[in-house]
């Protein structure tokens, strides 16, 4: 009888951003529950160690720059062809870019982080629901936004822009993807001392953890790559399977109350 803590048995996903932080934990925690997961990034060597350290064939990893659609593409058919379907797309990739004044921002920069988080995602949702609509899949499509999906603030000008664009790729998909039994939703946490939050503010994760970020109303919990991981799994499960749209914050209270 199967467990029935594997909540992700024979399922496949892609994971993009998947050799650090909240990408890696999410790909530690699927193949946990049973899945068998592609990691997409563009740090080979570090995606490499991830996959050994994970130490079973359920995790391989693919190069793929999600600004390359191409790549993109090849990632999604290499997922099929290895593991045989594709039931989850994880768009986890992004860059948080340079904190400072928009007086004096580098519009190169806001073309980047457009171009990496928000036309990513959007490359990402479309070529895995060409495959899921071709084989009649019904998968989870998730992607990570940020608190910065709804307020601004706390984050440099182009990413807040690049993720309240995210949520408007995640609910334009949604819509059209419903009616193929297709479900799109997205996380949005907020402060966790990853290696893309540590260099953007150049502190170390300690400090980052001290100073930079606090949860706003939730005393007693550092907020955690684990904890978005959960929320990646219950997204991708099917217990959240009439849960479409939605853009699920995982934030300490920070944007709601
Ligand atoms: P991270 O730096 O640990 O992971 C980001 C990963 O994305 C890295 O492995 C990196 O190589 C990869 N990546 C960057 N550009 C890429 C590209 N062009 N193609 C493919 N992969 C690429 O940081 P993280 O905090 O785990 O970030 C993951 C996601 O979470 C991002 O979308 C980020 O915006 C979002 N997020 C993070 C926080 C936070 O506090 N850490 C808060 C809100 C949202």
């Amino acid at each position: 009888m199967a467990n029935k803590l594997m909540r992700l048995e024979g399922k496949v996903a892609v994971i993009t951003g998947g050799a650090s932080g909240i990408g890696e934990a999410t790909a530690r925690l699927f193949v946990e529950h049973g899945a068998r997961v592609v990691i997409a990034d563009i740090q080979d060597e570090l995606a490499l160690q991830v996959v050994s350290s994970i130490g079973t064939d359920n995790v391989c990893y693919r190069h793929c720059d999600v600004t390359d659609e191409k790549q993109v593409e090849e990632t999604v058919a290499f997922a099929v062809q290895k593991y045989g379907t594709l039931n989850i797309m994880f768009s986890n990739a992004g860059i948080l870019g340079s904190f400072g004044s928009l007086l004096e921002m580098d519009m190169a920069v806001f073309d980047r982080t457009i171009a990496v988080n928000t036309r990513g995602a959007a490359s990402a949702v479309k070529h895995a629901a060409r495959v899921m609509v071709a084989k009649k899949i019904r998968g989870s499509i998730i992607c990570t936004a940020s608190v910065e999906s709804i307020l601004a603030g706390t984050g440099p000008l182009p990413y807040v822009v690049s993720k309240h664009g995210i949520l408007a790729v995640v609910k334009s998909a949604a819509r059209e993807l419903g009616q193929h039994g297709i479900r799109v939703n997205c996380i949005s946490p907020h402060g966790i001392a990853t290696p893309m939050v540590c260099k953007s503010v150049g502190a170390d994760a300690a400090s980052v953890e001290a100073t930079v970020y606090r949860n706003a109303n939730l005393k007693g919990v550092t907020l955690n790559t684990k904890h978005i991981a959960e929320a990646a799994l219950f997204l991708a499960s099917d217990e959240s399977a009439y849960i479409i749209a939605q853009n699920l914050a995982v934030d300490g209270g920070l944007s709601s109350i």
